[in-house]
């Protein structure tokens, strides 16, 4: 697997990609506009100043049917980062990620693996909630987001990190591996591989390993199994930690 990140080309706290900025002027018709994020991230500001100004984010259009924008949770100078994928109908509820069922498992799996909770860093790739719903008040189903969402909301993602600047950043799942990790990378193939990739705060390592959500979905009789590999993904990125 190729990595990403050319070396003093990263411009935060993320690898590199060309696309944090986003598609210029407006969509193509039929289609939302997308400005991305980066418009609205003010530079060089700290988390709580992040968090803040990501309530006005209008870089893509999920914003509009979302409760609340839900930024990122835990110790802003955490040494482990954890990014997930979006948050989901309890986060966006609550306006914290990470509180619904799939949190609770995340949770505990993180205990499991020697580390301790309260250092950890919690994030999304992508800060709103994307579901369909068939009409108000009905139930609102989760739906992934598209590479156009996460690539809108990278700015957000890299501006966090170069703050946080942790040592080791866990992608939790397909999406936030595409917001982070080489191209190429496949979470069937290249989970709980440790990785060096470039930022702007120096060489980083990052491990893919599967979303929490994944354990909840399988049937039930491959839960305990599909638990000890998050847990075990887990503990080799605790053990990274130098
Ligand atoms: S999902 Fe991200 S880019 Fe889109 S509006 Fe929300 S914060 Fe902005």
């Amino acid at each position: 697997m190729e990595t990403a990140g050319a070396p003093g080309g990263a411009r935060e706290g993320a690898p590199e990609r060309t696309s944090d900025r986003g598609p210029a002027g407006p969509g193509r018709p039929g289609r939302p506009e997308r400005p991305g994020a980066a418009g609205w991230v003010p530079g060089g500001a700290g988390v709580e100043a992040l968090r803040e100004a990501a309530r006005g984010c209008r870089g893509c259009e999920l914003w509009e049917p979302a409760t609340q924008v839900v930024f990122s949770a835990g110790d802003v100078h955490g040494r482990l980062a954890l990014v997930g994928e979006q948050p989901g109908d309890q986060e966006d509820r609550r306006g914290v990620p990470f509180v619904g069922p799939s949190g609770r498992l995340l949770q505990r799996a993180v205990a499991e693996a020697g580390i301790d909770v309260a250092t950890t860093y919690v994030t999304n790739a992508v800060k709103h909630f994307r579901f369909t719903q068939e009409a108000p008040g009905k139930r609102r189903v989760h739906s992934s987001p598209d590479v156009a969402h996460v690539t809108a909301c990278r700015p957000w993602l890299a501006a966090e990190l170069a703050q946080v600047d942790p040592e080791v950043v866990v992608c939790l799942g397909a999406t936030a591996a595409r917001a982070l990790l080489p191209k190429d990378f496949r979470v069937t193939k290249h989970r709980g591989q440790l990785m060096r990739l470039s930022t702007s705060r120096g060489e980083k390592t990052f491990l893919g390993t599967i979303h929490p959500s994944a354990v909840l979905r399988v049937p039930q009789e491959q839960r305990d199994a599909a638990y000890a590999g998050l847990v075990a993904d887990l503990r080799l990125a605790a053990g990274a930690l130098g």
